[in-house]
């Protein structure tokens, strides 16, 4: 039976989850019309780790704003599990993304009056989950990202590190297969960081989430399993993370913190 074959761990692993195909973004119009995307073509699986790196005017963010449904391309394929989405309306967009995406941005962007359980409870509110169901699930969900005894505490009595939990908390409320961070690590010191990849490493590896991130920074991306990099529009490498040990975070640590606790940079 096609669906009993499915639910094997290891063949859901392989599906596509998401399928760009010659991929373009054209912003603006006559002469001064900025090609930022020139033909991308990108698979990535259910259950991969993949990092999208690039000098600044790569592409990246574009890339980004298409995979998360926040723009629609000027042409080509998008197929995100299985559904084409490059044609649809805002609306539709939209109810993509509260299905199948989680975001997490370098400034956390969390309701500053509002306790963490609130905060994680707000994406479930809108997918009208009902109150009892909200409560318990962002309980657990905190409970998983280690804030399980931060749970009444507003944003400026966190730190950055707790701060970005509860950010990455309320991305997985509405339990969507893909998390897109941009630059998730930007505002963190070094400790923090490792603390945030260490918990997305966690969530690739034992809740099976595909997670896609942009970052500048060559360790953060040492993280992935994946590289791929942009430049002028295109990608110009794609390849796995080699010799990648479970310790890499400890080297990240000690590396970082003799560098005066700023993170290494890729300069264009
Ligand atoms: P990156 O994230 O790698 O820095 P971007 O995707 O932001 O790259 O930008 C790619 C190119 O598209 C750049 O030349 C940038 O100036 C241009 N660009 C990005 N957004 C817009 C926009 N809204 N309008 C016009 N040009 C844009």
């Amino acid at each position: 039976m096609a669906g009993a074959v499915m639910e094997e761990p290891n063949v859901r692993m392989k599906a596509p989850l998401i399928e760009v195909r010659n991929l373009t973004k054209v912003y603006g119009e006559g002469p001064s019309a900025v090609k930022a995307l020139r033909g991308v073509s990108l698979s990535i699986s259910c259950g991969e780790f993949v990092a999208i790196m690039g000098p600044s005017g790569s592409g990246k963010s574009t890339f980004m704003h298409l995979l998360g449904c926040l723009d629609r391309p000027t042409s080509g394929s998008y197929r995100l599990a299985g559904e084409e989405v490059s044609g649809l309306t805002g609306d539709q967009l939209a109810a993509v993304r509260s299905r199948q995406i989680g975001f997490v941005f370098q400034s956390f962007n969390l309701l500053s009056r509002t306790s963490a359980l609130e905060n994680v409870e707000l994406p479930m509110l809108y997918a009208g989950v009902g109150r009892e169901m909200r409560d318990k699930r962002a309980r657990e969900i905190l409970e998983e990202v280690g804030l399980g005894a931060r749970l009444d505490h507003r944003p400026n009595e966190l730190s950055g590190g707790q701060q970005q939990r509860v950010a990455i908390a309320r991305a997985l409320a509405n339990e969507a297969p893909l998390l897109m961070a941009d630059e998730p690590t930007g505002n963190l010191d070094s400790a923090s960081s490792v603390e945030i990849m260490t918990l997305f490493r966690h969530l690739n590896r034992d809740s099976g989430i595909t997670v896609v991130l942009v970052t500048h920074a060559t360790d953060i991306a040492a993280w992935s399993k994946r590289i791929v990099t942009f430049r002028d529009g295109t990608i110009t490498d794609d390849r796995p993370v080699h010799g990648v040990l479970p310790d890499s975070g400890h080297e990240l640590a000690s590396r970082q913190s003799s560098h005066n606790g700023s993170s290494e940079e890729v300069h264009s």
